[in-house]
């Protein structure tokens, strides 16, 4: 009898590109924050951003901080594998290499980015899986927004109006996390990759 192990190709675990998007406050970079400090075979893409640093943010460790030239300058040169103006205000994008090269050394990668970067990234990237993170309510995305202090009352307006928008999509993704505790959220997380691991079909 043979002892080999069948030829199954999803035996080969592939690298994920796990892409998060949903309104701004449903808890995106706190669910991947504390999803690549339980899973460390993943690593978080940074954004490269237009919009200045709030709070405690530092360059290098929330965002890649740049100039609205120096963005240009990346989007010329095909540096970004998507970006977008967000809020009609500051404008955010993915860079392309680091995506590219951790993939290629069969390291997960996770990213948020809003609808319209998803949207691009079914385009450029079939094989990305694509998630939408939702608060339980319409009075959490406030509360969260609130809650950072750092928001002026404008952007806040901004955010939840766009959020309305931004909810009607979410029948367009692969699954959907509906944020109500952190910890429950990291779970459902690691279900959805453990069984895209055991996957048989591929886009
Ligand atoms: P915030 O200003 O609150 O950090 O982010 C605003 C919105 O931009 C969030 O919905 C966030 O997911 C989205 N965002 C962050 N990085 C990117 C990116 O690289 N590309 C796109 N398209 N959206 C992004």
């Amino acid at each position: 009898m043979g002892t080999a192990t069948f030829p199954f190709p999803h035996h080969k675990t592939p690298a994920l590109f796990v892409v998060l998007s949903g309104p701004s406050g449903a808890g995106k970079s706190t669910l991947m924050q504390a999803f690549v400090e339980q899973y460390p075979e993943f690593v978080r893409c940074l954004s490269v951003t237009t919009r200045p640093a709030r709070g405690t943010e530092r360059d290098g460790t929330d965002y890649i901080f740049v100039s609205d030239q120096e963005f240009a300058d990346r989007v010329d040169r095909g540096q970004l594998l998507e970006h977008a103006q967000v809020f009609g205000k500051h404008s955010y994008g993915t860079p392309r290499s680091f995506v590219e090269e951790h993939l290629a050394i069969g390291r997960s990668v996770i990213k948020d980015v809003d609808v319209q970067g998803a949207f691009t990234i079914r385009g450029t990237f079939p094989g990305a899986l694509h998630i939408f993170v939702v608060p339980p309510n319409r009075a959490e995305i406030e509360s969260r927004l609130r809650s950072r202090g750092t928001e002026e009352e404008e952007s806040i307006r901004r955010r939840l109006s766009e959020a309305d928008r931004e909810l009607t999509v979410w029948d367009r993704y692969d699954y959907l996390i509906i944020n109500r505790d952190i910890a429950q959220a990291v779970r459902d997380l690691s279900v959805i990759v453990a069984a895209e691991r055991m996957r048989v079909r591929r886009a």
